[in-house]
C-alpha cells in the first residue's frame, strides 16, 4: 500500500499556473530597511503607528510561533481567523463542482458552509455513537476526487478527541490532505499532531488564538503544514490578510505564556467543578467526556431548558438539531463567578 503523496496531484490547475499578486514590498525583502525611504506603496507618510501596510508574511509572529511549536517559519501560514485558513484550503485544492471533501458530523459548521460557498461536494460520514471516526465508512466514501478529510479534534460540539489510531490510519491511507482542526488542543491532555508534521506530508493542522489564547476579537488563525502546502496557500492568500493591530496584539500575548497557561488551568479547574455539579441536576441525562473548554450534555428537553436559561440571562448553545445530538446543550466554561451563577440557576430549574 503506502502513501505516494504528490502535492501536484492535489493543487487546482489554475492555482498551479497562476501568477500571484506582487505587492510593493515583496520586491526587496533582503535589504536592511531601517534607513530606507518608502515611496512605493502610495501610503500616507505621516507616522501614526499604522500608516504603513503590514508585513504580508507576518514574519515576527511566525518566528515566535515557530520557536514555541518547534517548526520552521515556512511551515506556518496565518489567516484572518481559522475560518480564512480553512477557506484557503478549499480554494487551493478543491475544484468547484468537481472535487469533494469529507467531514464527520456532528462537527464544526464552517467546513460545510465553506464547501457550499466553494461549490465543493461535502460527503458527510457520521461519527460513531461514541463520537469517533468510522474509518471503514470514510475510506469507502473516498474517491479520486476526494481532496480533503476534515478532522476536528477535540471535536466541537462533542468535546472528545479522536483516537490516535484513527487519525494515523487516515494519514497513512488517504492520499489527499488530512486537516486536523486543533482549535481546542490547549484544553486537552493529548499532544498536538504538530510533532508529526515531518512524518506525514499530507498532514495539515489548524489552530487559533480565538479560544485558549483569549483573542477571538483580533481574528488570528494558524495553519501548520509542509513547506510545499504552505507555499501553495501563500500564493493565493490576500496579500495583507492579517492586519498590523492583530499582529501586534498577537505578539504581546504570545510573549506571556505563563498568563495563558494559568488561564487555561483555571478554565480546566472550572470545567471539573461544572462536570461535578451537572451530575446532580435532575434534568441532565448524560454528560459527555470533554477535552475542550465546553461541556456537551443530554437533557430531558433541550428547547425547553435552553429557553429557561435564556429567560434567566444565561446564553448557551442548543445543539439539538445536530446529528447524534438530540436534546443536547453545549455549555462553555466561564469564569468562576459566571459558573456559580449558572449553577445557581440550574439548581432552581
Ligand atoms: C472556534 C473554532 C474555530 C476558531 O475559528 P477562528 O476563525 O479562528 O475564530 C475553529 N475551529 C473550530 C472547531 C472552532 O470551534
Amino acid at each position: 500500500m503506502g502513501n505516494s503523496f504528490d502535492i501536484n496531484n492535489l493543487v487546482r490547475e489554475n492555482v498551479k499556473t497562476m501568477k500571484p499578486y506582487s505587492s510593493a514590498r515583496d520586491e526587496f525583502e533582503d535589504f536592511d530597511t531601517a534607513d530606507m525611504i518608502f515611496l512605493d506603496a502610495n501610503e500616507n507618510p505621516f507616522e501614526n503607528g499604522v500608516n504603513r501596510y503590514p508585513d504580508p508574511l507576518q514574519m515576527s509572529v511566525k518566528e515566535v510561533l515557530a520557536k514555541q511549536r518547534n517548526v520552521k517559519t515556512n511551515q506556518i501560514l496565518l489567516g484572518n481567523g481559522s475560518d480564512e485558513v480553512l477557506d484557503l484550503l478549499f480554494r487551493a485544492f478543491c475544484e468547484p463542482k468537481t472535487d469533494n471533501v469529507i467531514t464527520l458530523p456532528p462537527t464544526y459548521g464552517m467546513y460545510g458552509v465553506l464547501a457550499n460557498i466553494n461549490a465543493v461536494e461535502n460527503k458527510e460520514i457520521l461519527l460513531s455513537e461514541d463520537f469517533q471516526p468510522q474509518i471503514e465508512k470514510i475510506m469507502e466514501a473516498v474517491d479520486e476526487k476526494t481532496k480533503i478529510i476534515f478532522l476536528c479534534s477535540p471535536n466541537n460540539p462533542t468535546g472528545n478527541s479522536f483516537s490516535d489510531e484513527s487519525v494515523a490510519y487516515l494519514l497513512q491511507n488517504f492520499k489527499g490532505l488530512v486537516v486536523i482542526d486543533e482549535a481546542y488542543i490547549d484544553f486537552s491532555k493529548k499532544d498536538s499532531w504538530i510533532n508529526e508534521l515531518d512524518e506525514y506530508p499530507n498532514l495539515v493542522i489548524t489552530q487559533t488564538l480565538s479560544k485558549a489564547y483569549g483573542l477571538a476579537g483580533i481574528r488570528l488563525g494558524i495553519c501548520y503544514a509542509s513547506a510545499e502546502v504552505i507555499s501553495v496557500l501563500n500564493k493565493i492568500k490576500p496579500p495583507y490578510n492579517v492586519n498590523e493591530l492583530t499582529q501586534k496584539r498577537a505578539l504581546d500575548r504570545l510573549d506571556k505564556p505563563e498568563k495563558i497557561k494559568s488561564e487555561i488551568e483555571s478554565i480546566i479547574t472550572q470545567r471539573s467543578v461544572l462536570l461535578k455539579v451537572l451530575l446532580d441536576v435532575d434534568f441532565v441525562e448524560k454528560i459527555y467526556p470533554t477535552e475542550a473548554n465546553f461541556i456537551l450534555v443530554k437533557v430531558d428537553n433541550a428547547n425547553k431548558r435552553y429557553a429557561e436559561l435564556i429567560a434567566k440571562g444565561i446564553v448557551i448553545r442548543n445543539r439539538t438539531t445536530q446529528p447524534l445530538c438530540n436534546n443536547c446543550l453545549r455549555f462553555t466554561v466561564g469564569t468562576e463567578q459566571e459558573n456559580m451563577k449558572l449553577i445557581e440557576v440550574l439548581k432552581q430549574l
